[in-house]
């Protein structure tokens, strides 16, 4: 165990790993002095695209613009409804309301915390005086939705398919990457997420050239061809070439993190299931775990026992977002966003860093039988 205990998160660890390749990454951009949009951010959107097998891969600002960016290349604004998953981190729904258009908010499948074709369905066809105009599915805690349905819906009712993969990069399921599972694939390089950087950043995915095209003007205040001329209305979001240097030197190891944040999770599934309500993932599906979630009746009472015990836990996310302060005058799926509710009462996240040894493992495991009844 590291001598400051056991970490939710532990960056730390990471940067020693990495053995002063991020140092020298930053010193070469000093070097040059590009600091916006430099060289940097040219050969990462490469190798992201390449790391996808997607075609285009473009930065931006952090993952709420990458949403936001790719709800306008859509033309997505005033009169639109957008269907999307309450139980989510606040950004999903933020970027549909700050374009314009109206978030309906539908349920999440209980096991895999995803939005729920059924509830979708049911809140599409009951949407009337919007133009029904884009789906985004999450992949929350790092499990891709079910994009099979999503799709046959998306089609069957002539929708965009957004995908909100901040916490699901370097996944996949049973027939394609994280970044070729929608119309347009959005995430965040925020420092806490499966690749993350040291400050924000954020990118898009899309096999569309004309998607691509779009999201490269916007992001720089809607630029045409001629310099200080405009095609459109955009935003200020570009990556800064510090926060690509940092990630182009984290790529080397973003695959073996994430088989050890997956060897983590297959031992507290064993030690745990039985004993309390453990994240299911889909058959076919590969999770990059960004989170391992369980359910809990009396979550605080656990949570304060692990605290004691000087274990790091968090809570993701307390309350959905259709019961969040101006949030809470949108539509909703007409049948109700039960599980949404519920199990934002009960989840618990426990630490699943990819630094976590297996002392630390079997401190988190001893603490959890100690704690739970069985
Ligand atoms: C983190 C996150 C975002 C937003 O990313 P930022 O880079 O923080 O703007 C959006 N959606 C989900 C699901 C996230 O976890």
């Amino acid at each position: 165990m590291s001598s400051r205990g056991i970490q939710f998160l532990d960056l730390e660890a990471q940067r020693k790993r990495l053995g002063g390749s991020v140092e020298s990454a930053i010193s070469e951009v000093l070097l040059h002095d590009r600091y916006v949009m430099g060289p940097e951010v040219g050969e990462l959107e490469a190798r992201i695209a390449e790391l996808c097998g997607v075609k285009h891969c473009v930065s931006c600002g952090n993952g709420t613009d990458a949403l936001q960016i790719s709800l306008m290349a859509l033309g997505i604004g005033r009169g639109d409804a957008i269907f999307v998953p309450s139980f989510t981190f606040t950004a999903t729904a933020e970027a549909v309301v700050l374009v314009g258009a109206t978030p309906v908010f539908v349920d999440i499948q209980e096991d895999t915390f995803n939005i729920d074709p059924s509830s979708l369905e049911e809140a599409i066809v009951s949407t009337t005086g919007l133009r029904r105009s884009a789906i985004i599915a999450v992949d929350l805690f790092g499990q891709a939705a079910d994009y099979p349905e999503l799709s046959q819906i998306a089609a069957h009712y002539n929708l965009e398919l957004v995908v909100d993969a901040a916490q699901s990069l370097g996944g996949r399921n049973e027939s394609a990457n994280v970044g070729n599972l929608g119309d347009v694939t959005t995430t965040s390089f925020f420092p806490s997420k499966p690749l993350g950087c040291y400050g924000d950043g954020g990118a898009l995915l899309t096999q569309r050239d004309d998607i691509a095209e779009a999201s490269r003007s916007i992001r720089v205040h809607g630029s045409g061809s001629a310099k200080y001329d405009n095609s459109r209305f955009g935003l200020n979001s570009r990556l800064d070439s510090l926060q690509a240097a940092i990630l182009l030197a984290k790529l080397p190891v973003f695959q073996e993190e994430i088989d050890a944040r997956g060897e983590i999770a297959d031992r507290y599934t064993t030690a745990l299931s039985g004993l309390l309500e453990i994240p299911v993932v889909k058959p076919g599906v590969r999770s990059v775990w960004a989170n391992y979630t369980i359910k809990v009746a009396g979550r605080e009472l656990l949570r304060a026992g692990l605290q004691s015990a000087n274990i790091p836990t968090a809570v993701y996310y307390p309350k959905p977002i259709h019961q969040r302060g101006p949030y809470k005058d949108f539509p909703t799926a007409p049948n109700g966003l039960i599980n949404s509710e519920n199990v934002s009462k009960c989840v618990l996240s426990l630490p699943i860093h990819p630094y976590l040894d297996s002392s630390s493992q079997n401190q988190i495991i001893a603490a959890l039988l100690d704690l739970v009844p069985n």
